[in-house]
């Protein structure tokens, strides 16, 4: 029986690509850039199983240029990149990588929120500047983490992990989620559930972590920002566009909030360009998922779900299950 063939977008650990290439004919864009939509299509033609990445925007339209495509296996767990309907209209499973990168991306936003709460980027670029002239009381004096309260938007996997670094850092847990917990399992992870208004009223750290999707589009906007203490840092390690970033840009220049650590950016790789300059963002480059444990593990799993299709099974990470029923 002949391989299945399958089109990779980007190069991925190389122990995810053998796993594909053990089981399939596969190609690959050997550069690592973003393809073009033109690229994007030729690499596609003729492919049973396409493993992407959530800088590729696939549609309807790239869809029916590839009518042989069996699957769309995402690498990431965030699949808004990819427009369900139109794959689950034409039969098509996508898969994503689920609960594999919840820890690093937790990791990611305790980082910034260290990162921005202590000064720590300020404070090495004054170093690296030459100019530091020694320990003073009063320089780049910034919020303690230890005791703070932590405001969750979003109690998914990654939401959850929060919880728990909190509890080491004796912090103050406050929560919104559109879906609340059963009293039961707030007393277990030992927090309070408020509405998203009176979370961002009451934390000293806000951190988000929905999924992007039309309905939380821009759910942090003026009014949001508006909502937080002026001494309040916003953490996002989602997506971009889950926060209004002009609307960011103003609360941060008009001090209507402290500062804020951000993974994701609205057009990445562009961003306001304010941000660039302001003093009290930390911005990198969406790191969450950023390291090799975890990487590889998203990729076996991007490559698993991708070969499973290919193979006639159901795959183990399935985000629309109607193309099973
Ligand atoms: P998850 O377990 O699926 O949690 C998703 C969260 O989004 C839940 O709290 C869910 O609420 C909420 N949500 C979904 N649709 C919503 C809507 N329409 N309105 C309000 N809330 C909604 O996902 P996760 O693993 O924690 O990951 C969360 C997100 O983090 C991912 O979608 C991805 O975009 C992002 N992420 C970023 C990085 C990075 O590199 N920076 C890495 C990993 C993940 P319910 O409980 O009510 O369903």
């Amino acid at each position: 029986m002949s391989k299945p063939k399958i089109f990779l977008t980007r190069p991925i650990p190389p122990a995810s690509m053998a796993l594909l290439e053990r089981e399939a004919e596969l190609t690959f864009n050997p550069d690592d850039r973003v393809l073009s939509r033109e690229e994007l299509i030729a690499g596609m033609v003729g492919q049973d199983g396409l493993l992407c990445t959530l800088m590729d925007g696939i549609d309807g339209e790239l869809l029916d240029a590839t009518p042989n495509l069996k699957v769309v296996a995402n690498y990431a767990v965030g699949y808004n990149n990819i427009d369900v309907a139109a794959a689950t209209a034409r039969k098509i499973p996508v898969t994503n990588t689920p609960g594999v990168l919840t820890d690093s991306t937790a990791d990611m936003a305790w980082a910034l929120m260290f990162a921005i709460g202590r000064r720590v980027v300020e404070g090495d670029q004054l170093v690296r500047s030459r100019r530091w002239q020694g320990w003073g009381p009063m320089q780049l004096l910034g919020q303690d983490i230890t005791g703070a309260t932590l405001g969750l938007i979003g109690l998914g996997r990654i939401g959850r992990a929060m919880v728990k670094r909190a509890k080491g850092f004796d912090m103050k847990v406050v929560y919104w989620n559109r879906t609340r917990l059963s009293a039961a399992e707030e007393n277990e992870l030992g927090m309070t559930y408020l509405e998203q208004k009176a979370v961002l009223a009451t934390a000293d750290f806000v951190s988000v972590h929905v999924a992007l999707n039309a309905e939380t589009t821009h759910l942090i906007g003026e009014a949001e920002l508006a909502a937080m203490k002026s001494t309040a840092y916003l953490i996002n390690t989602a997506r971009g566009p889950v926060v209004d970033e002009k609307a960011l840009v103003r609360a941060l220049q008009n001090g209507t909030i402290g500062g804020a650590g951000l993974d994701v950016f609205e057009r990445e790789p562009a961003l306001e360009p304010a941000l660039y300059d302001l003093p009290n963002v930390v911005i990198p480059p969406h790191l969450g998922s950023a390291t090799i444990g975890t990487r590889t593990k998203m990729g076996n799993m991007a490559a698993e779900n991708c070969l499973a299709v290919c193979r006639g099974e159901r795959p183990p990470n399935l985000v629309n299950p109607e193309v099973f029923g």
